[in-house]
């Protein structure tokens, strides 16, 4: 028998939560046998890994999800040529910290260690160096991918092969299952990095800023005081040590017991504390403790994950789910066309909590939401969606957004409209014809397809 059992699933927003047959394949034989039992009888289901994308992109409208973390073998390094292979649900803490000892990275790291090399090939994710090295699925050399009908075949990632069949780049969980992948990694001297805080004060000093260092520069991202009207913040430029790292690299665990103190003691306490007014008070408070420029040298971890010892789980902070709107804007009147987030977000009463900014570059591909500009995050408690002018809101952001160009990263979406998504990512159309070609049952379903793409 193959394992399963029944769990409330929903995206990491926790926004719409779904009871669902979580079905657990041991290998491969069961997963090949799981997906001939649905294909037979034409059910529905969906693919979850990490489990990491705040949006709908893995939870499954028939309530029937594949879980794939036994895919979890790291399966050969090559220093020579410099490739690791892994299977699909390889998470970034194990990988990094495997990579790590051994004077290796792997570039365009999303914010968060439990995403999987599955995951994120899917859905094409990000790091703080996107402007230098562009998503996720310029790592990926080749992957193994198991297709509906049982079949296992390889795709070679080229641009001859953009629009291949079995391409699972930016697919959404959509078209095929990857069971490993070939990805490219890179040696470093030392993976500590030098990083520049620096403290400014409007968004044409920040844009300024991310242009200036783009060159000199392996990683960057800022973050903003979205209840400034100028959009003050602090942006880190971090660049790595070249000096050769004489100390043996330490292994990061994440601390149970710490993360266990903190659910029990502190995060309850803050989510009766937090509100608008203590929050835009967080903000202004962290803004001004920030020295003007300020030079250190940091860990890998602490560069890509910094908050990772103090919010190991943002869930946790905003209990009833959060509303996250992830944009990109193209680098032409960038400026302005913040101020003019900003303003928006000032007149209906929702700026960000937190909000984040990062610099991309383009890439062309199913989905892809990296284009050559800057994307900044919006969030908020979901209790918010109860105000009246809730729908108005989305519905300015969005539009906005799409008549400037940009678009909304739809890993990390739950309001978008059908609508403004076609106009936003018109290659739906293609990736349509192509997954009928490859599932024409349809069988491979999640929330996002059923809203946008169907
Ligand atoms: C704290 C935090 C920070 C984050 N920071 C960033 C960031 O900086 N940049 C960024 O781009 N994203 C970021 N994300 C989002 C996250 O990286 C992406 O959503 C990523 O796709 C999640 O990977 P996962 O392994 O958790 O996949 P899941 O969320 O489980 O699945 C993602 C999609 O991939 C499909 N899928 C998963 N595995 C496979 C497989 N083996 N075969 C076929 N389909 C598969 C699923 O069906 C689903 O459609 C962040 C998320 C969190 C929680």
């Amino acid at each position: 028998m193959i394992n399963s059992n029944y769990k409330v699933i929903s995206g990491w927003n926790e926004i719409r939560k779904k009871s669902t047959k979580l079905i657990q394949p041991k290998n491969l034989a069961e997963l090949k046998k799981t997906i001939s039992n649905l294909n037979q009888n034409q059910i529905k289901f969906s693919l979850i890994s990490g489990g990491c994308s705040y949006g709908e992109v893995f939870t499954s409208p028939n309530g029937i999800t594949i879980d794939l973390n036994f895919l979890n073998k790291i399966i050969k390094l090559d220093m020579k040529n410099n490739f690791i292979e892994v299977e699909s649900a390889v998470n970034f803490l194990k990988l990094n910290n495997y990579l790590l000892k051994k004077g290796f990275y792997i570039k365009s790291l999303p914010g968060t260690l439990s995403a999987t090399i599955g995951g994120c090939i899917n859905g094409n994710t990000h790091g703080k160096d996107s402007y230098l090295n562009g998503p996720f699925a310029n790592n990926l050399i080749s992957a193994k991918i198991l297709n509906l009908n049982g079949k296992i075949s390889k795709y070679k990632n080229n641009k001859k092969n953009n629009y291949s069949l079995n391409n699972p780049i930016g697919s959404l969980g959509l078209k095929n299952i990857i069971i490993s992948a070939k990805i490219k990694i890179f040696k470093l001297k030392n993976s500590n990095l030098i990083i520049n805080k620096k403290k400014f004060f409007s968004y044409e000093e920040l844009i300024q800023t991310f242009q200036n260092n783009k060159k000199k520069t392996d990683m960057m991202g800022a973050w903003i005081d979205h209840f400034d009207i100028h959009g003050r913040g602090v942006i880190h430029l971090g660049k790595f040590s070249n000096i050769k790292n004489k100390n043996e690299y330490k292994q990061l665990k994440i601390k149970k017991n710490y993360e266990k103190i903190l659910r029990i003691f502190i995060y309850p306490i803050l989510r009766l504390l937090l509100n608008k007014i203590i929050i835009k008070f967080i903000n202004k408070f962290y803004f001004f403790v920030h020295k003007k420029d300020k030079i250190t040298e940091q860990s890998f971890f602490e560069t890509f994950y910094p908050l990772i010892d103090f919010i190991p789980n943002d869930k946790l902070i905003y209990k009833n789910g959060k509303v996250c709107i992830q944009i990109i804007l193209s680098t032409r009147d960038i400026v302005k066309n913040l101020k003019r987030i900003n303003n928006l977000c000032r007149k209906y009463d929702f700026q960000s909590w937190w909000c984040g900014m990062k610099m991309h570059k383009k890439y062309k591909g199913n989905f892809a939401f990296a284009e050559n500009g800057f994307d900044i995050t919006i969030q908020f408690p979901f209790s918010y969606s109860k105000k009246k002018n809730f729908n108005a809101f989305l519905s300015k952001i969005y539009d906005f957004t799409q008549k400037k160009g940009g678009k909304v990263y739809l890993v990390q979406d739950n309001f978008l409209s059908n609508k403004i998504f076609k106009k936003m990512y018109p290659e739906y159309k293609k990736f349509k014809k192509e997954k009928n070609k490859v599932d024409k049952y349809n069988l491979l379903e999640n929330y996002l397809y059923k809203r946008l793409i169907k």
